[in-house]
């Protein structure tokens, strides 16, 4: 049987028409990502449905009823069955054993890769050690564990001997790994021990605490060029008095300084981040503080997100919810302040070179594709690259950035 991935999004694809049983990766942690997964069971009427994700284990008795097409639910603590369950399901069995998060990782049974993208993910800790008052990911994955180093090292290698050219590390907070498996932060070592995997390839690291960037780790991401000059530090706000009812233990005037010292130890390196309009009691004069910090912090790409209010979170009950215009409102505001920054910050790479990994060639628009270190794939922008001698695709390039707008770069060889 082939096994092909597909964005359920675009229904159109003939590999999903074609599909007996889908995988269907869910995602539970806002009501917009719930949704979701309803349009799509919504979309996958007739077929033969595996539920899996964060939200497998949230499906109730009568959603499994109203959605005949689901025929598994698997929980993250199943998938080392899913071989047995894909066979049952084939076979016209329905399975719905969901069993409860695993408090450790599994063995690592090796990687093969679905997706055709020269990144790929590598998780290195599940859950999460805080609790933010407008967060679901505790109640949905429990508290944080790390996942073992070896185990981390040995899926980078396969990874790379796979002809992966960036390894995207990903935690909630990936600088509080290894405090609970080895009682100390791990994350500048596991960095450092990445680095010496041979290869010609790049090391990036998503979602990293503020209070977690210490001179050590700073150290290693300055000293190998394998790794990102890129840090995304999700800050969420720039009020004090909301960060403290969001439970987030940031102060605004220390992370400005932190950054700032980070900016003096590793200069160029580029930052995203996120912001929640609308918390519950967000004030006028606590949003302007939010549009001053955004100014002061200048980060290159900057992703402004409406507070959503969530079952089994703290900021549920709180009082004073936001409508959603004023939501919509303050969220268009802060989007286009950052976008005058983002676009400042992209013009200051006009007339450098830059090291471009290819990802694809367009051959209508006769351009290639990518990405420099400074860029995460699907969520910051690229570089488009114009080019009278051939590239290869999932390939490093030096290019030279001849234009820049408020997304993406524009370049030539
Ligand atoms: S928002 Fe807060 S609680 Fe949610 S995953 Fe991030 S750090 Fe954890």
């Amino acid at each position: 049987m082939e096994a092909v991935f597909a964005d359920i999004e675009n229904a159109k694809l003939v590999e999903v028409k074609k599909a007996e049983i889908i995988f269907l990766n869910t995602c539970g942690f806002l009501k917009a990502a719930r949704d979701e997964v309803f349009e799509n069971l919504k979309k996958l009427k007739g077929k033969k449905v595996i539920v899996m994700g964060c939200l497998a284990g949230e499906f109730t008795k009568n959603e499994i009823k109203k959605y005949p097409q689901i025929h598994a639910i698997v929980s993250s603590a199943n998938y080392k069955d899913i071989q047995k369950i894909f066979d049952k399901v084939h076979e016209g069995e329905k399975v719905f054993a969901v069993k409860k998060e695993p408090k450790t990782f599994g063995k690592f049974l090796g990687k093969s890769l679905l997706s055709p993208t020269p990144y790929a993910y590598i998780k290195i800790a599940e859950g999460c050690w805080n609790k933010c008052s407008y967060c679901m990911i505790p109640y949905l994955k429990g508290a944080y564990r790390s996942r073992a180093m070896e185990e981390i090292i040995q899926e980078a290698k396969s990874l790379i001997a796979l002809g992966i050219k960036e390894i995207i590390l990903v935690a909630q907070d990936c600088g509080f790994y290894g405090s609970d498996l080895y009682g100390k932060k791990s994350l500048a070592e596991l960095l450092k021990k990445l680095s010496e995997i041979n290869g010609d390839f790049w090391i990036r690291t998503l979602y990293i605490y503020p209070e977690m960037i210490d001179e050590e780790l700073l150290k290693i991401i300055k000293s190998s060029d394998k790794i990102c000059k890129y840090l995304d530090i999700p800050l969420q706000h720039g009020d004090a008095n909301i960060l403290k009812e969001m439970r987030r233990p940031s102060n605004p005037e220390k992370t400005l300084e932190r950054i700032k010292n980070i900016r003096k130890s590793i200069p160029g390196i580029s930052f995203r981040t996120s912001f929640i309009v609308g918390f519950p009691g967000e004030t006028k004069s606590a949003h302007k503080n939010l549009m001053k910090f955004i100014k002061e912090i200048n980060f290159n790409n900057v992703g402004v997100f409406e507070y959503s209010r969530e079952p089994h979170t703290a900021a549920f009950s709180m009082k004073n919810q936001l409508s959603d215009s004023l939501k919509k409102e303050r969220k268009e505001e802060a989007m286009l302040s950052q976008q005058k920054i983002s676009l400042e910050n992209n013009k200051k790479f006009e007339g450098k070179t830059l090291e471009v990994l290819i990802e694809k060639y367009d051959p209508i628009k006769k351009i290639y594709i990518g990405r420099s270190q400074y860029q995460t794939p699907d969520i910051d922008g690229q570089i488009l690259v114009k080019s009278k001698k051939p590239l290869k695709v999932n390939e490093f390039a030096k290019i030279k950035i001849t234009k820049a707008d408020v997304y993406d770069l524009f370049g030539t060889i």
